[in-house]
């Protein structure tokens, strides 16, 4: 890092006791009875706090709606996207902005509700834990999404070894402030955020049984290909976790494997001709011996992967790209 870009970290700031993130595509019949809501569940209980709206690009009048918001109430902040970029990249740009001791995420949709919030506190605060996600152990979403979400969580407690959550992707959930500073949500990881956690040594996580309600306005946002991207995404982090840092480990161990029993193919080929020869068999051509085969496509897989491994070593240097997002305006 260059000298003169150093910036004294954000902790300067004042610090307040939440950051409410809320990512939002076309809510805005819903964000004026979210802010009062939350507003009000604050003053009850006297915390000090901020609402950050990440409007991922909507196309309704939401963004219109954050600005009167924000003109009315200081709390409330916004982050306009200039475009949609997906739930995780909003969340990670509320991420960076957000300046609470606690911060908490939930959907802009009414589906979750407010009145969970000091409690989700006072876990992270009193109890200890880094993340506590929430639990719509009793859900108003129509069967096809509960019975595949069923299977889904299933999956992730297994190839995540955290085995106490039930619901990863229930959007509303609590952070230690570090913990979100120290994690990047990309792509469409945000279903992953307490293995995202896990991984980067943030091992107390809790739950949180939460109550949950039938979207009021509008309609969700999730087809049911978020069941096939979440697997593929889960794989994804399955191997980052695992070979993250040394694709070269897997890639590397595979090829060399292959190359080795390639090469005693081949030398099995080239002896059994010498052998012939010698004896003065009439030997056979090369090509007709099934080992050649074996070597060549084990030699031609071996090296390949071989590559493979390099080159995801060489990627996984260079990828500073990875969180450029375009931000039109923030308030
Ligand atoms: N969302 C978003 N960007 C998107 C899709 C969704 O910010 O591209 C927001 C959405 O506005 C809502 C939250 O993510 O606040 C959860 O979305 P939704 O309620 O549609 O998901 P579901 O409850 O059906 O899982
Ligand atoms: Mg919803």
């Amino acid at each position: 890092m260059d000298l003169f870009d150093y910036q004294p970290s954000q902790d300067t700031a004042p610090s307040l006791d939440l950051s409410i993130v809320v990512p939002l595509y076309n809510e805005e019949e819903s964000l004026p009875e979210l802010q009062a809501w939350i507003q009000r569940v604050m003053q009850q209980h006297g915390f000090t706090y901020e609402i950050i709206f990440v409007n991922d690009g909507s196309t309704d009048n939401s963004w219109a709606v954050i600005e009167r918001l924000s003109a009315e109430h200081p709390e409330v902040k916004g982050i306009k996207f200039r475009r949609n970029y997906g739930k995780s990249p909003a969340l990670f740009c509320g991420f960076r902005r957000a300046q609470g001791d606690v911060v908490i995420t939930m959907d802009a949709d009414l589906q979750d509700s407010p009145d969970e919030i000091p409690e989700l506190r006072r876990m992270i605060v009193e109890d200890g834990y880094d993340v506590v996600s929430g639990w719509k152990q009793k859900r108003y979403d129509p069967l096809s999404k509960t019975i595949p979400t069923k299977l889904f969580n299933a999956t992730a407690r297994r190839v995540s070894g955290i085995h106490n959550l039930h619901d990863f992707n229930c959007g509303l959930k609590a952070y230690r402030r570090e913990v979100i500073k120290n994690i990047e949500v990309y792509g469409e990881m945000h279903r992953y955020i307490p293995y995202l956690a896990k991984n980067a040594g943030f091992t107390k996580i809790g739950e949180k049984v939460v109550h949950h309600q039938a979207r009021k306005y509008g309609s969700t946002k999730f087809g049911l290909d978020r069941f096939v991207n979440g697997y593929l995404d889960l794989m994804t982090l399955w191997f980052l976790s695992r070979f993250g840092q040394k694709p070269m480990h897997v890639f590397g161990l595979g090829g060399s494997l292959m190359f080795l029993i390639g090469f005693i193919a081949a030398i099995v080929v080239g002896a059994s001709k010498l052998i012939a020869l010698s004896r003065g068999i009439p030997a056979r051509l090369v090509t007709d011996n099934p080992y050649f085969f074996i070597a060549l496509t084990m030699m031609l897989l071996g090296t390949q992967l071989f590559v493979a491994g390099f080159l995801g070593d060489l990627i996984s240097r260079n990828s500073d790209q990875r969180n450029n997002y375009q931000i039109e305006k923030e308030i």
